[in-house]
């Protein structure tokens, strides 16, 4: 289907091909100048110490999950509403997802929920930052304090936003953030790898470049892989990174515009942003109970709408890690509903799909 409004555009320019094109002149193209000043400003804008690049966040994930050095056959808590890659990078790295139920109304992990998970295999907590807002840090932290957890943050979703000052993948023990094609910026597919420390910085470059500090050298200190990106990639992540605020700010704006339309319509939840958190919207989620009906009125209006996650318990290669039902998880995934939020999102189209609401609320519910 041609959709008027699809889910996602990426905001790119003139600025991201002529970075394309110095790669292509330099003939540089494997990691070299322009990887060396991507990390350098995402060092710099996420006040990490160490700023590693990976291919994607799925593969950051695992790369952070494994710079942990957990015991084989640990248990990690993650919570169930959340991108599948959350838990598949868990089970590669060799562990056991134990999936916790999230808070109805921030979307992120419900810090109330976590004790009862705890078994003496549990070894650390994945929080995870979805829809751009902060999941409960401080409650997170305390708790992986108070039962020696090590935190791993997935912030695949996150750039740019900060929690009591800080910026989201640096509060925890190592954090990823992801520059897939839907994320605030994009190099199509990319990831960082963040942490403050020295050793597990010196682990992931390891892990990600065969197990060399650097290339050329033909002596491997340890095992690795290759998990390096392309120079042509970061290049269009250093012009991502110049237009970073511009496109944050679009996005608030935009935020705020559906917020405006859409705000006072009964029977529409939205969604609450964690204490200490600022917003950089991801989408404009919405959570009916006549969901189903919404995204068809919208979707025949040309606007592509997408679901909340399916709960990670009830996905048929995880569910043999499911330790029984996690209502809110399962409540979301059936109410949820995803707007886009791209700059094609004018406030035209804002005013069009508040009409598509209303009119849909006003109309006897479909049975
Ligand atoms: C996008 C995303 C990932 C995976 O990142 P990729 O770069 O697509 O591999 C992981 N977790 C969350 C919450 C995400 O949104």
């Amino acid at each position: 289907m041609n959709w008027t409004v699809p889910q996602v555009s990426p905001l790119m320019g003139d600025e991201e091909l002529v970075g394309l094109a110095g790669s292509v002149e330099r003939a540089w193209l494997t990691e070299g100048p322009m990887c060396e000043q991507f990390r350098g400003l995402l060092a710099e804008r996420t006040g990490a110490k160490h700023a590693i690049l990976a291919p994607n966040g799925t593969l950051a994930l695992f790369l952070g999950l494994l710079a942990l050095d957990l015991p084989p056959g640990s248990e990690v808590l993650v919570p169930s509403f959340t991108f599948f890659a959350s838990a598949s990078a868990v089970v590669f790295a060799g562990h056991v997802p134990v999936f916790v139920d999230v808070d109805p109304t921030t979307y992120n992990v419900d810090v109330t929920d976590l004790e009862r998970h705890l078994t003496p295999k549990v070894r650390a907590i994945m929080p995870v930052h979805v829809y751009g807002h902060a999941a409960p840090m401080r409650g997170v932290s305390k708790f992986a304090a108070a039962h020696d957890l090590l935190v791993i943050e997935d912030a695949a979703q996150g750039f740019g936003v900060e929690y009591f000052g800080r910026h989201l993948g640096t509060i925890g023990d190592v954090g990823i953030i992801s520059f897939f094609a839907d994320k605030t910026i994009t190099t199509g597919e990319g990831a960082v790898v963040l942490t403050d420390d020295d050793e597990r910085a010196r682990r992931l470059r390891l892990l990600r470049n065969q197990g060399r500090q650097h290339s050329g050298t033909f002596v491997h200190e340890e095992l690795g892989m290759n998990f390096r990106i392309t120079d042509m990639q970061a290049a269009v992540g250093v012009a991502q990174m110049a237009r970073a605020d511009e496109i944050i700010d679009g996005r608030r704006a935009r935020y705020a515009g559906f917020v405006e339309r859409l705000g006072h319509i009964e029977d529409l939840g939205l969604l609450q942003v964690e204490e200490g958190s600022t917003l950089v919207p991801f989408r404009f989620t919405l959570r009916s109970e006549r969901r189903d009906e919404l995204v068809t009125a919208l979707e025949r209006s040309g606007v592509q709408t997408r679901g909340f996650f399916y709960p990670l318990h009830l996905q048929p290669p995880l569910v043999r890690f499911s330790r029984g039902p996690l209502p809110v998880a399962e409540e979301l995934s059936r109410t949820g509903l995803c707007l886009p939020i791209h700059d094609g999102v004018t406030p035209e189209v804002i005013d069009a799909i508040g009409e598509v609401i209303e009119e849909t609320l006003a109309s006897a519910p479909v049975a």
